[in-house]
């Protein structure tokens, strides 16, 4: 019996390597590495698929935060607020950015950021709250709005896990003050290496990330922004992008499906995180548990991975738990302790998505 893996990203890129060896092809053969044509043409897709005018390449997702953060925020405030249990990615932005990182606790049904307690640590030093839509799920940007609205405070949409993902009020990317996608190759849209993207509907945001992401350049050699960096989204991974970005949807369905199939088979000892309609993409298949390593172990015993997003909540971290000796998060950390994530990816076969389901069920 073979091990059913996390991920196989060898799969779908077998299953389309002459597409992607073309998309190639063409890149060496225009003679254009950056920004150029593919690069152009992926920025106008990605921003007509997200529903918003602007969308701007950079080089990984933890640079689109970075720069969305430094682009959005209102002067003269030092704070970013974000959730705890997000894989730390939006803290790592910020502190690049010169932000000191508060968080707020999750809501337990969806483990996304709690309106409620987010209100409870909002005050004018605040200058961005990063949503996460995290697993896949579409967080309720609009209730996060009310709140940091009348303060003045941006909000900024970590998609990195929820690229598709519609509600609504519009498709994930849309709906805060700018937004940040990575193309990390186990994401849902993976390029062949590193790639991110901001989206945002504000021309002046848009304006300012574009600067942003060369140097606080605004036109070459002329450094008008301070703050600049250089991270940009290389000519042939935006050409591979161009590539799967029309197969998203399809993707996202069947993950929903898979995910789907996990819930119908689980037993009582844990709950399966539910992936359901167009607010979901189904990035990563999580499931509760009381028991994690038991499960871990029930799990390996049948040749499944598994892994844990994510084991360590952002406020513990070795590098900063000193700083946030006096922060209780209690619904982030009870959770940190019970999630489990299962493999799902869109090229997962039969056999391998009822293996799963029955070592759910029979745990
Ligand atoms: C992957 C990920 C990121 C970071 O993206 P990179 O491209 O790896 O820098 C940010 N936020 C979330 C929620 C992620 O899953």
């Amino acid at each position: 019996m073979a091990f059913v893996p996390m991920n196989d990203l060898g799969r779908a890129l077998s299953a389309q390597k002459v597409r992607l060896t073309a998309a190639f092809t063409e890149v060496v053969d225009s003679g254009r590495l950056v920004l150029g044509p593919q690069h152009g043409a992926f920025e106008r897709e990605l921003a007509e698929y997200v529903g918003v005018p602007h969308a701007l390449g950079v080089a990984n997702g933890t640079d689109a935060l970075e720069l969305a953060i430094r682009a959005a925020a209102p002067a003269d405030r030092h704070v970013v607020v974000t959730a705890a249990n997000c894989g730390g990615y939006a803290g790592t932005a910020a502190r690049l950015a010169g932000y000191e990182v508060r968080y707020a606790d999750i809501d337990p049904a969806t483990l996304l950021l709690d309106p409620l307690h987010l209100a409870s640590v909002l005050d004018e030093s605040v200058a961005v709250v990063v949503v996460t839509h995290l697993y896949g799920r579409a967080a309720d940007v609009a209730a996060v709005r009310r709140l940091t609205e009348p303060l003045g405070v941006a909000v900024v949409e970590d998609c990195a896990q929820a690229i598709g993902a519609r509600t609504p009020q519009g498709a994930v990317g849309s709906l805060g003050d700018a937004a940040a996608f990575s193309f990390y190759p186990t994401k849902n849209l993976g390029a062949l290496g590193d790639g991110g993207a901001v989206t945002t509907a504000s021309d002046r945001l848009a304006d300012r990330v574009r600067s942003l992401r060369q140097y606080g350049w605004s036109t070459k050699y002329h450094v008008t922004s301070d703050g600049g960096r250089n991270s940009r989204l290389d000519e042939a991974q935006a050409a591979f992008l161009r590539v799967r970005l029309p197969g998203v949807d399809e993707g996202n369905a069947v993950r929903r499906g898979i995910i789907g199939a996990y819930a119908s088979a689980a037993g009582e000892r844990v709950r399966v995180l539910e992936a359901v309609g167009d607010g979901h993409v189904g990035h990563l298949a999580v499931v509760l548990t009381d028991d994690r390593q038991g499960l871990v172990a029930h799990l390996t015993e049948h040749e499944i991975g598994s892994d844990v997003h994510y084991p360590v909540p952002d406020h513990h971290q070795p590098a900063f738990r000193d700083r946030y000796t006096d922060v209780s998060l209690p619904v982030t950390e009870e959770m940190a302790g019970q999630v489990v994530s299962v493999p799902v990816f869109p090229e997962l076969r039969d056999d391998e998505i009822r293996r799963v389901g029955d070592a759910l069920r029979t745990f």
